[in-house]
């Protein structure tokens, strides 16, 4: 009841501070990520192969298998959720990542109206490591209007979809660790299990982010016949949250929301986005990726890091925010493989590292 009425609160805030706001409460437009020879395809054809591989992917999804296969249709990748399963949880809190000095500048005009209500008052990272997390939205509209957070200064977020992977996920971290580099992570509802917590408390103590990315990640419940349902896509994303909150009895949550296949590949989420808004949850997509779910992807490190790199060059006009789309599953040994390249290659390009929040 507490928590209900709490985000009451919050929705009446929200739509206090939008009415306030003379900045559009419209949604932005999809990012763009047109097709070239490496398999990126426009908006257009996007939504256009979104609606064939709907009814596909409908019949591909198998909530009940023990793995799932199925078709991405954001990339038109292959993208596979493996529910939590056998695996050391690797819970090693230990090392820090190397924060870069990035304070976002909050008394801009622009961050006070589009910055998301905390959960409950509750984070999605560890205040120490708050001078480099940045709100969501202002990320999701650096990304699309391809400019900087900061005057000259270029950011990178690292986000990893579809864990927990309780075998996997902590070699990613032990790879960010290592690089000293943080991440947001994209969380399904289902994999916050007992085994799992310790990997979340992990993640937090390393500087990490929580992020939400659907309890079920069922393209037919969330988005049937490829457009979006508003109510499923609440109850889910309540789910998740809730289920992350429970895993980290009440200290934690996230309003950090992915759409599962991504925000540009369905219809009509507007009311989708309106509700999620209401209770102060907000979505972002990516303007690069790895292409680690496609079924055309890269197949070594060096293709991985030229796919990051050259689709930012060519269709973000070398972007100074970035927000990188990869998979921690156990699927993904070359992203892992590939992580510490990426990394150095961003730095290389005067990219230091965020977390959304
Ligand atoms: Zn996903």
């Amino acid at each position: 009841m507490k928590m209900r009425l709490c985000r009451l609160c919050l929705a009446l805030l929200g739509t206090a501070m939008l009415l306030v706001s003379c900045q559009p409460a419209r949604d932005p437009a999809p990012l763009t990520m047109p097709r070239n020879e490496q398999g990126l395809v426009s908006s257009s054809t996007h939504r256009k192969v979104s609606q064939e591989q709907a009814a596909i992917n409908a019949g591909l999804l198998d909530e009940d298998s023990s793995t799932t296969r199925q078709q991405d249709v954001s990339t038109g990748l292959g993208e596979e959720v493996r529910p939590p399963g056998v695996g050391e949880s690797g819970a090693d809190a230990g090392s820090e990542l190397i924060a870069k000095d990035s304070d976002i500048g909050g008394d801009s005009e622009i961050s006070e109206i589009t910055e998301a209500p905390e959960v409950d008052g509750l984070q999605n990272h560890k205040s120490e490591f708050a001078h480099y997390a940045y709100d969501t939205l202002r990320v999701r509209e650096a990304i699309q209007n391809q400019v900087a957070l900061e005057d000259g200064k270029r950011i990178a977020f690292l986000t990893f979809d579809d864990g927990i992977d309780s075998y996997s996920t902590p070699l990613v971290l032990d790879v960010l660790r290592d690089m000293g580099a943080p991440a947001t992570f994209f969380m399904l509802g289902h994999s916050f299990n007992e085994d799992n917590r310790p990997i979340l408390e992990r993640m937090l103590d390393e500087g990490h982010a929580l992020a939400l990315h659907s309890y079920t990640h069922s393209y037919k419940t969330l988005y049937p016949e490829g457009v979006g349902d508003a109510d499923a896509v609440l109850d889910d994303c309540l789910s998740c949250q809730e289920a992350l909150e429970e895993a980290l009895d009440g200290r934690y949550s996230s309003n950090v929301w992915r759409y599962p296949g991504g925000h540009m590949t369905w219809q009509n989420l507007e009311a989708a986005d309106a509700a999620l808004a209401e209770i102060g949850v907000h979505w972002i997509d990516w303007n690069a990726l790895n292409e680690d779910a496609n079924m055309n992807k890269p197949t070594t490190v060096e293709g991985q890091v030229e796919m990051v790199i050259e689709g930012w060059k060519r269709y973000h006009g070398e972007a100074d925010t970035m927000v990188v789309l990869m998979h921690d599953g156990g699927a993904y040994q070359l992203t892992r493989d590939s992580l510490p390249a990426i990394i150095r290659k961003l730095r290389e390009l005067d990219f230091s590292f965020g977390i959304l929040k």
